[in-house]
């Protein structure tokens, strides 16, 4: 079997993480008989400098049209129109489930012994619309006065404001997407993440529409935690969560803290899934100080090269670098400097390590 899947090296250390992920990928597809084209894109700074746009068409298309895309994090250059490639290109094409799993490895020093849950973060809405009002603008006054009138509350006349849009079908199609995911991953606990208490309208909507998605799976217990208490819970107890479901900016600054009680961003993973596509990429950005060194983690990006294996059906090649990257850490010997700052290892001899654990003839 043969597959074309766009190749998207990134910004910063990108090249370098993705270089290692697709090295890993290449090797364990030998192993079980698979071939993939890698049809390389670009996006961001190095898009920019090539071809004078941050998201190229070209881009857009090879993804719509394969399917799938590994991508290495992107630097938003500074005044280019986008607050946030990433942000654009997940809007642009639709990825509204953010997966990122965080598991501890044995190896890896933490202060918890049992670390095994995912975030699955709502991707398009909430304050990532991008609709803000800046201060001092003709339209924020108008957006003042606008709610002075209708609610009888008055904004500070010097206030910038940001709007935080959640609607019932996207909440629906997280919600369900978390469940099937559940399912599908043999996962058995489900927790709603909100603020309902203080956003009745917004965060309510999020956690009614969570809570009659859920009365359709019984098999899956699903129980909600206000975000304030589930922070406390998670730095105490994190062994007591499977799967939090949360909307957007809940989910991106939970999925930090999450990557933190195992390890760090160097091992963070994430899947953008959408109907008809879907990105992989880790967690961390592009990290320029670290850029052309050799010296970071690739774990992240070869993790998501795994959770890219897994969506197109290639489990086992999928749980071989799984246990490759497992078998690294736990040594502890070939290890990146966040792993193992007295001796680490460059980032090429790390993926070279792994590669050798795949045991390909
Ligand atoms: P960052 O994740 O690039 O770096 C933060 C720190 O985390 C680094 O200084 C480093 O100490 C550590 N780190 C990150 N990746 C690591 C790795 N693989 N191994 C070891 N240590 C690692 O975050 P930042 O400095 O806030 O952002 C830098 C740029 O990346 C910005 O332009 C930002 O917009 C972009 N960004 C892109 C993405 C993406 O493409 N998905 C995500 C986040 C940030």
């Amino acid at each position: 079997m043969d597959y074309t899947i766009t190749l998207i090296p990134g910004d910063g250390i990108g090249p370098e993480v993705a270089k290692s992920a697709v090295s890993c990928i290449d090797a364990a597809a030998k192993k079980h008989n698979f071939s993939i084209k890698w049809d390389t894109q670009y996006a961001g700074e190095t898009a920019m400098k090539k071809f004078g746009s941050v998201m190229p068409e070209k881009t857009l298309k090879s993804i719509r049209s394969n399917g799938v895309a590994l991508k290495g994090p992107i630097t938003t250059p500074i005044g280019e129109g986008f607050r946030s490639v990433n942000v654009e290109l997940r809007q642009t094409l639709g990825l509204y489930a953010n997966v990122r799993p965080a598991m501890l490895f044995r190896g890896i020093k933490s202060r918890y012994s049992k670390v095994n849950l995912v975030v699955i973060r709502e991707n398009t809405e909430d304050l990532y619309a991008g609709i803000e009002f800046d201060v001092g603008k003709k339209h924020t006054y108008e957006l003042i006065e606008f709610v002075d009138k209708k609610t009888g509350k008055r904004i500070k006349i010097d206030s910038a404001i940001a709007l935080k849009p959640i609607s019932a079908s996207a909440s629906r199609k997280i919600v369900e997407f978390a469940f099937s995911y559940a399912k599908a991953n043999k996962r058995k606990h489900i927790t709603a993440v909100h603020k309902a208490n203080i956003m009745k309208f917004t965060d309510g909507l999020f956690l009614r529409t969570a809570e009659n998605v859920a009365a359709g799976f019984p098999s899956i217990k699903f129980d909600s935690m206000i975000i304030d208490n589930l922070c406390m819970q998670l730095v105490t107890k994190p062994e007591n969560f499977d799967v939090l479901v949360c909307p957007n900016l809940y989910g991106d600054i939970l999925s930090d803290l999450c990557a933190g009680l195992v390890g760090g961003l160097g091992l963070a993973p994430s899947a953008n899934i959408g109907e008809g596509c879907a990105i992989f990429e880790p967690v961390h950005g592009s990290s320029p100080k670290h850029a052309g060194k050799n010296e970071v983690n690739p774990t992240a990006c070869i993790l998501s090269g795994a959770l890219l294996l897994h969506h197109i059906g290639q489990d086992r090649a999928a749980q071989d670098i799984e246990r490759a990257v497992g078998e690294v850490l736990a040594e502890g010997r070939v290890v990146t400097y966040d792993i193992n700052p007295k001796k680490p290892a460059a980032t090429t001899e790390m993926t070279a390590e792994i590669i050798n654990r795949l045991g390909v003839k």
